[in-house]
């Protein structure tokens, strides 16, 4: 079984809020889903969301890549099993001709494409896609199954009183974890934290999220006041280009520091490792390249020492959700876990399953073949504003 045929749509999604934070505020997101099709007509999904800030890259450049790049040597191989699968996503080769010194710029593309033949060969084999993981050689240490997750929830900076809305909202939904957008200016954070904090009470583990807010000189000033607020984590809280400065201020910021926008392929990560400039990895199934990387990223920070979060992108559809329910409840020791928000930040669900958490943020482990969620194919083709087809092999 090979693939013959890969369809590419960019997407609009309307949210159905703002959402903002220090470096963007946006109100849709432009997804990548791509279609992929098997010599037998079976058909699976991916998507990738890309975001020019995290990875340079953008929704036509992701197009413009993917016709630029010969993917025939990888896809024409035929696989019969996961093993078979893994080497044919690990032969994609995408050609970036942009400067991409830490080897990220075909992440959220190289996301979509790969999740299409996990889908699509899960599919055809009647697995889900959670059963690649065991076959994935470096994540034998990280590998777990688990009947469910527990997602987590954010606030982002809106204002006294819908923060303090959020806050309640957020109590009477039973969470346990929270993420608070900080660094916005203008905002006054410790009243902000300690608000939020008042209102979604003691039990909830928060942590902060400053988005590249800071200049490392100011960190630990800005986290002193923060800090008494029990925040478990501080994520990203300087500019990528000035990361390396964290290694010698993780003690004075005394909170464990995240990797975000710094963390996105493996050779960020090696550097991270190398330099000690954090404690946690944030990995994103499209920032972060896909559904495989992920798992070696992880893997890669245990044997460190260090620890890592599943985060999302806003805007993911059900297509990203899925896949990262399949990660996560495949992946033992996910410090924070962030997605499958689908229903209550999308206006309209792409998918027709959905899979949204549920109350307390549990939502089950997906054992349907593929990542068992079905794409509105009619829908899409009336609202994707670019689609192209790549044909593999003449049939
Ligand atoms: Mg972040």
């Amino acid at each position: 079984m090979h693939v013959t045929e890969l369809t590419a749509f960019l997407v609009p999604l309307p949210l159905k809020r703002e959402i903002k934070h220090a470096s963007f505020t946006r109100t849709e997101s432009i997804n990548l889903l791509i279609r992929c099709k098997l010599s037998n007509g079976t058909i699976g999904w991916g998507e990738g969301v890309p975001r020019p800030y995290v990875t340079g890259e953008t929704p036509e450049g992701c197009l413009q890549q993917l016709s630029q790049s010969n993917l025939h040597p990888a896809l024409m191989q035929s696989a019969s099993n996961w093993p078979e699968v893994i080497a044919i996503c690990d032969a994609l080769q995408f050609n970036n001709d942009s400067d991409d010194s830490r080897g990220c710029g075909s992440n959220s593309l190289r996301c979509a494409v790969e999740l299409s033949l996990l889908d699509a060969f899960g599919r055809h084999f009647g697995q889900p896609v959670s059963a690649v993981v065991p076959h994935v050689a470096e994540a034998a240490e990280i590998h777990v199954r688990q009947p469910r997750v527990r997602y987590s929830t954010t606030i982002t900076s809106s204002g006294a009183k819908s923060e303090r809305i959020s806050a309640l909202k957020m109590r009477a939904y039973g969470f346990a974890q929270c993420k608070i957008k900080v660094g916005v200016d203008g905002q006054d954070d410790p009243s902000r934290v300690a608000r939020i904090r008042r209102w979604i009470g003691g039990g909830v583990d928060l942590r902060l999220d400053a988005n590249e807010a800071w200049r490392p000189e100011e960190v630990a000033e800005k986290m002193r006041p923060l800090r008494e607020f029990g925040v478990t984590c501080i994520e990203q809280p300087v500019a990528h280009d000035q990361v390396d400065a964290l290694a010698s201020l993780r003690e004075s910021i005394g909170v464990p520091i995240m990797l975000d926008e710094s963390l996105t392929s493996r050779m960020d990560a090696e550097r991270a490792i190398e330099l000690g400039t954090c404690d946690l990895f944030n990995l994103r199934l499209s920032k972060c390249g896909g559904f495989l990387s992920c798992l070696r990223l992880a893997a890669l920070a245990r044997a460190s020492g260090l620890g890592y979060q599943l985060g999302c992108h806003p805007g993911e559809s059900g297509v990203l959700s899925a896949a990262g329910r399949h990660w996560a409840s495949s992946v033992r020791d996910i410090r924070y876990l962030e997605g499958s928000y689908d229903r209550h930040l999308l206006t309209t669900l792409p998918t027709q399953e959905d899979i949204t958490f549920r109350y307390g943020g549990w939502a089950p482990a997906l054992d349907s073949p593929g990542l068992g969620v079905t794409i509105r194919e009619d829908w899409l083709r009336q609202n994707a504003k670019a689609e192209r087809t790549f044909v593999v092999e003449a049939q």
